[in-house]
This record gives C-alpha cells, structure tokens and sequence, in this order.
C-alpha cells in the first residue's frame, strides 16, 4: 500500500472509499502510518545511541565511567525493546488497515450503483422466436445435456453433470477462445486450482472473511481457485522484469470454485450460478503508460468473440459500487438470456493499475532516457563500464508494473446463452458456425431417440 499516498490524500480517499462502498478507514491508515513513522525513527535514534555508547566503551575508561555507560546501555536496551515490540504492532495493524483500501477510481467510472452504469455498446439484437423459448435448463433436460440431480446426490446442489453435445460445447468453447487470444498474441497457460492463501490476500481477496467466496482447505494455508487470474498474479510475484518485456500477455484455462454465499434468486437458477466451473482468463502485466490502451484491447477482445458466437450483449462501463477492491475501471459485458428476459453478465475486464503488483511485488525496470549527443557511456549496457561515466549509464529505478485481467470465456454462462438463442422451434439448438469446427461436425443438437 502507497501509505504515503494515504496520508497526503486522506479526504480524496476517504472519497473514494464512499463511493466504492468500503468500509476501509483511510484516516486511521494515515495516523498509523504516522505513528509508525515516528516510532521508526525514534528507533534509529536509539539504535545510534546505542552504537554510540557500546563506542564508548572500547576506550579505557575509568570504573566508574565504565559502570555509568554500562548502566546507560541497559537502559538504552530497555527502551529499545519496547519501541521495536510497538514498531512490530504498528507494522502489524497499518498493513491490516491498508490492505482494506481500494484501489483509486478511474475518473470516467460513474459514481454509484448498477443502475448508473454506463452503456458503451450494443452489439447485436435480441433474438426473436415465433413460439414460446424455453428456458436452458428445460433445453438441458430435453436434450440430455445438463444434469444437476447427479450432480447434486454425488456432490451437492448446484453441481451439474455435462452429457453429450453440451460436454463437446465446453470443450469447443475453450478451444475456440485459446485459439483467439493466442493468435492476438496471449501465452497459453494451465495453472494450479489450488493456490496458497497468501497469494488469493495479495491479489486483493480475503480468503478467510466472513461469507467469503472462497473455498478453503481445511487444516492447510491452500484455498481453491476463483479464477485463473489469481495462480496467474501469482506467477509473477517479486518479478523485476525489464520494460522490453512487457506487456505479459497470459490466457489461462482453468476451474473456478465459488460458495456463491447469500447468492439467491432467479439469477442463481440452472448453470448461471454455480460453484465449480471452466474459464479461460486472460492475465496482463504492463507498465502504467500502456494500461488503459490494453484494457481497451482486452475488451475489443472480448467484444470479437461474443460477436462471432451471434451473441447479442451490452457493454457497460461498471459504476463504482460494483468494481470491487482490486479494479480501477471494469468493463462487463451482458449478453441477453431469452430464459430470464433479461440481460446477464458473461465477461468482466479490470484495470487494476498496481493495486496487485504493490501487494504481489511485481516491479519493471524502466529503459534508460536516450543518449545524450557525446555522451559516450550513455548505451552501454547495464553493469558494464563504458566511456567516461564510471560504471555505464545509472540504473533507473524500478516502479511498481500495472496488471489487468478479463473473462475470454466462462463456460456455463455462455452456454445458457447460446442453448437459449440458439433453441429452434422443432426443439432443437443450431450449433453457432464459429464453434462447429470444434464439435467435431455437429451443427444441430437434437433430441436423442
Ligand atoms: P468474475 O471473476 O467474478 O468477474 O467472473 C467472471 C465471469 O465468470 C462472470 O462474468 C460470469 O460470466 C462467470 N461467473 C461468475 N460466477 C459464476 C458462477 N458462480 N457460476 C457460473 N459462472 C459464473
């Protein structure tokens, strides 16, 4: 946490705290982070005193002088002790605190709840039947496609089988989605589905709160996987990576495991809400500049694919109370879902500039500036010594990277909404043309015999 930042910015981030609806307590950040300063630097001052009169006594001295800065030193001992047990405590509780910051809010964000999202686009149009739609479940049954009573008698309610056609569909869906984010240039990736907790609190989530989302392993520090975007964070902690090589482009596959607390309604029926299922994440480190333009990308990303699939969606630019902690700017995407009348949400992209790379230490060495015109040390490589300047050109110091991360495809979603827009009237759902290739010929998912 920018604890400095906090303290010379208290009212802008109380600000932001109110309008993210975080109950974070940026005044109390900044006079811990003040108490501690005082107390660090009450320490170094003992600390030379310290020094100072252990010094002393090398000389020879006297008894009685001796005896006196004996004396003084255990004092200075004493004081000591005490001063770096209360330097741990304030440490201990000013990262406590500042954990629970959010991250700032991108100025375009509009401040409030989802009803003040803004709509960036609409892609499409909604899908017009001449007889009463079905709804992907019912489709799911008629079809032998879905099947939650397995699922909920071998491992519980809303778990689900996949059969036949709807089995090849998250398959096809996957490979169709690598097979796009690795030709715009993403490094394929399979990550861990368990991951240690530490990592999960500095992505920006709390494993262990109260009606947490989290699945965690009993008696161990490991928890199951939300999102790929967390082993993929992960990947790069405590990196120092040269500008040259950014941005990372990673896209991972792989399951995500949500209690899904509280969650209630028709919003939660059939596939739409479940707790385990396939994703493919895309995962961005970068520098500060190139940031917004990636968030951009990865959405224009998203926004191809959901267009190719014949899906008909909204793309919304997320208002504040629902970013979340991590995420500077978030960027959903709604495709329209026949079943519920209603938009639903398929994809999320975050800028989450370095709120995660300051907690997972993820830094970038910026290039050098360019030569200077007769400066013959200027391009010379690092460590090496070149020219007049001793030692080459000075190192620039490292910042701190930004890292992004968007939903390429979450399965269960995209398969409520292509069995729903998909459905035809003789019961039968047309396999969208983009995915054929990748469901081994069929075209039409029809009732078994
Ligand atoms: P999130 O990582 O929460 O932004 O979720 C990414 C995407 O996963 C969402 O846009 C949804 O499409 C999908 N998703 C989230 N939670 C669930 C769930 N419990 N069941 C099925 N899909 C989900």
């Amino acid at each position: 946490v920018d604890f400095k930042f906090v303290r010379d910015n208290v009212e802008a981030v109380a600000a932001n705290c109110a309008a993210r609806l975080s109950c974070a307590d940026p005044q109390r950040v900044a006079t811990l982070y003040e108490e501690y300063v005082a107390a660090q630097q009450e320490t170094d001052r003992l600390r030379a005193a310290r020094n100072e009169n252990s010094g002393a006594m090398k000389g020879k001295l006297e008894p009685e002088a001796r005896a006196a800065l004996i004396e003084k030193g255990k004092g200075i001992k004493e004081e000591l002790e005490g001063l770096e047990a209360r330097l741990a405590a304030l440490d201990a509780e000013l990262q406590r605190e500042g954990q629970r910051l959010p991250n700032m809010t991108h100025p375009d964000v509009p401040i409030g709840g989802e009803d003040v999202s803004t709509q960036l686009q609409l892609v499409g149009q909604k899908q017009s039947f001449a007889f009463e739609p079905k709804d992907h479940l019912q489709l799911g049954e008629d079809l032998d496609l879905i099947d939650f009573e397995t699922g909920g008698v071998v491992s519980g309610a809303k778990f689900y089988y996949l059969r036949n056609e709807a089995a090849l569909l998250e398959l096809a869906l996957v490979n169709y989605t690598m097979h796009k984010v690795v030709a715009a240039g993403f490094t394929p990736m399979m990550t861990p589905d368990l991951v240690r907790e530490s990592v999960f609190e500095k992505c920006g989530f709390q494993p262990r709160a109260e009606n947490t989302q989290i699945y965690s392993v009993k008696d161990s520090a490991m928890c199951l996987t939300g999102t790929a975007e967390i082993p993929l964070g992960g990947a790069y902690m405590d990196a120092i990576l040269p500008a040259e090589q950014l941005p990372i482009r990673m896209a991972a596959f792989g399951h995500c495991f949500r209690t899904e607390a509280g969650a209630a309604g028709a919003a939660s029926k059939g596939l739409y809400r479940v707790h385990q299922f396939s994703k493919v994440e895309m995962f961005v480190v970068c520098t500060p500049e190139q940031s917004d333009a990636l968030h951009q990308q990865l959405l224009e990303l998203e926004v191809g694919m959901y267009a190719e699939l014949g899906l008909h969606f909204q793309v919304l630019d997320m208002a504040s109370h629902d970013l979340g902690a991590p995420a500077y700017r978030k960027f959903d995407i709604e495709a329209w879902m026949p079943g519920m009348g209603r938009y639903g949400e398929i994809s999320s992209a975050s800028n989450c500039t370095d709120y995660q790379a300051r907690r997972l230490n993820i830094r970038y060495r910026p290039q050098p500036p360019p030569a200077a015109e007769g400066d013959a040390a200027a391009g010379a490589p690092e460590g090496k010594k070149g020219g007049k300047k001793k030692g080459g050109p000075a190192k620039a110091p490292t910042q701190f990277a930004h890292t992004l991360n968007a939903t390429a495809c979450a399965v269960p979603r995209m398969i409520v909404a292509i069995l729903e827009n998909y459905q035809q009237e003789d019961g039968s759902v047309v396999v969208p043309e983009a995915l054929r290739l990748y469901m081994m010929g069929i075209d039409v998912i029809r009732p078994k015999k």
